[in-house]
């Protein structure tokens, strides 16, 4: 049982997969997302895999701003996902709202619903920065494997170090 694990915690990281969610927004930041996969920056040679099913999934990458409707469904996809995993919040919309911040129905950034480990800054992040967000979570998730980094908690976390600090206004849970 021992080198079993081992041997799928090697393929993990050896081979991570990934599960994209997009909250919405200018989907700016999506198609960045999706270049990555383009043969341009091809993040498939890392071995690096986008697959449909969080269930699949070591790292989740969000873009866009989280609103009150799609809240649930990113909390669903995350708490789908097995331990070990990593979350990667992508451009000023998943760090922060970003411009759409004060609307009616925005609740923020991804952290205001699943802790997030990994934030990519950029209007819209550029994918050069997206895979090395990527690279960053997998870090995390060996960390996990290897008991040197706690497991991920459900309830939202604080903002990781390194987040710029922005004014935050109040936002109306009703
Ligand atoms: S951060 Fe900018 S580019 Fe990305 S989704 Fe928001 S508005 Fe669009």
């Amino acid at each position: 049982m021992g080198l079993l694990n081992n041997l799928i915690n090697k393929s993990r990281l050896k081979s991570p997969w990934v599960v994209h969610y997009d909250c919405g927004s200018c989907n700016g930041c999506d198609i960045e997302v999706l270049a990555c996969l383009t043969p341009v920056y091809d993040l498939e040679r890392f071995g690096i895999v986008n697959v449909g099913n969080p269930k699949h999934a070591d790292v989740l990458l969000v873009t866009g701003t989280v609103n009150k409707r799609n809240k649930a469904v990113l909390k669903n996809i995350y708490d789908q996902m097995p331990e070990p995993k990593a979350v990667v919040a992508i451009g000023t919309c998943g760090m922060s709202g970003g411009m759409f911040r004060e609307c009616y129905n925005v609740v923020g950034g991804v952290d205001k619903v699943i802790p997030v480990d990994v934030y990519v800054p950029g209007c819209p992040a550029k994918p050069e920065a997206i895979i090395d967000g990527v690279v960053k979570a997998l870090e995390l998730v060996k960390a996990k494997l290897e008991g040197k980094a706690p497991q991920s908690d459900a309830a939202p976390a604080e903002p990781a170090e390194g987040k710029p600090e922005e004014p935050k206004p109040e936002i109306d849970a009703a």
